[in-house]
């Protein structure tokens, strides 16, 4: 197995990337995305779905031209078979399978959080054994390697901090997805007004924080003094979870991933400190942290390696497909 196209679709993007294995590590041939943007509102699973459906075949020539392979050289398809929303998932699936079958390649479903992980194990060769901060617009959680398999260790109890920064991007009558405007508005403040910082043991939860937000608003304080408090509290509750998964697992390494990864604040914050531990922190470029098709290729990749196969049957989608039910048979 040398070179696996992958199909990401758990939400707002349709992605198909196509990988190639080198010496163990992951190289990325093409990683095509196209996104879904409500013009109102937030994501509609449906209308979501059909937009996956109207763009996958034009996403999955692109990404085949941009890697310069012919469909008869791929040796594998991979999928987001989970966790997401089931209209889109199903879509991606079908396409997915529809293409094993055309091409008689084999065909694996991959666990989507996993995925934002091992992108960065296999395109980052001094990051080997991280605890990862997911953040994107569904997710947060915090997860590592422990026992043979990844676990979770904290988690957002209610909304994940993306969809948190897009509902209160829409208050705002920002576009969607509102996270880098609101980083634009945080820059212009260094006024922190009160939030709400909740931490249950080590899970998060951001809904207080977004009520308390558009409370803020209503009552006149600047957007961007709130834009700037926001910020500054989840992503120190996220520093915080994350620093004590490093301090109980030991581990030495933090990597970032989602869509929030991209955010420079957050990735000071992260920084600044792995540094204090003496922990080393990385995040993959800015087209992997986002969702996107080569970090499915790449998990599909290295299960196939590790001996993991998958009928057509075995291969329904699962909307709630945790991150600690993955098999791992490759570490
Ligand atoms: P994903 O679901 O991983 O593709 O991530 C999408 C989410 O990332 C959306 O909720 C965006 O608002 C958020 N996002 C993207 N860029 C930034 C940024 N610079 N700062 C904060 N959030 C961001
Ligand atoms: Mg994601």
């Amino acid at each position: 197995m040398t070179i696996c196209l992958g199909i990401e679709g758990t939400a707002h993007t349709i992605g198909v990337g196509i990988i190639k294995s080198d010496k163990g590590r992951c190289q990325v041939l093409s990683n095509v995305i196209k996104g879904y943007h409500p013009e109102k509102g937030g994501i509609h699973p449906r209308e979501a779905a059909n937009h996956h459906a109207t763009y996958v075949a034009d996403v999955l020539s692109d990404s085949i031209k941009k890697a310069g392979v012919v469909f008869s050289a791929v040796d594998l398809i991979s999928f987001s078979q989970g966790p997401g929303l089931g209209p889109c998932l199903r879509t991606v699936a079908t396409a997915a399978r529809a293409l094993s079958l055309k091409l008689k390649k084999p065909l694996l479903g991959v666990n989507h959080c996993v995925a934002h992980l091992e992108i960065g194990r296999g395109t980052i060769p001094e990051c080997i054994d991280p605890v990862l901060l997911y953040v994107s617009g569904a997710n947060t959680q915090v997860i590592g390697f422990a026992e043979g398999k990844y676990r979770v260790f904290g988690e957002t109890l209610d909304i994940g901090l993306g969809n948190c920064l897009d509902k209160f991007g829409r208050s705002l009558d920002l576009e969607f997805p509102a996270g880098p405007k609101i980083e634009e508005l945080a820059k212009k403040s260094k006024t922190y007004v009160k939030l709400p910082y909740s931490i249950k043991g080590m899970d998060i939860a951001f809904s207080g924080l977004l009520t308390a937000a558009m409370q803020e608003k209503k009552q006149g304080t600047s957007v961007e003094d709130i834009c700037f408090s926001i910020q500054e509290t989840a992503f120190a509750a996220l520093t915080e979870v994350t620093e004590r998964a490093m301090a109980h697992t030991e581990k030495k390494e933090v990597l970032l991933g989602g869509g929030v990864a991209c955010n420079m604040r957050l990735r000071s914050m992260v920084e600044t400190m792995a540094k204090a531990r003496g922990a080393r922190f990385f995040v993959p470029s800015r087209n992997l942290c986002v969702d996107n098709g080569a970090m499915i290729a790449w998990l599909g990749l290295l299960m196939y390696e590790s001996g993991i196969r998958m009928t057509i049957e075995d291969s329904m989608i699962n909307q709630r497909f945790r991150t600690d039910m993955v098999q791992v048979a490759w570490r």
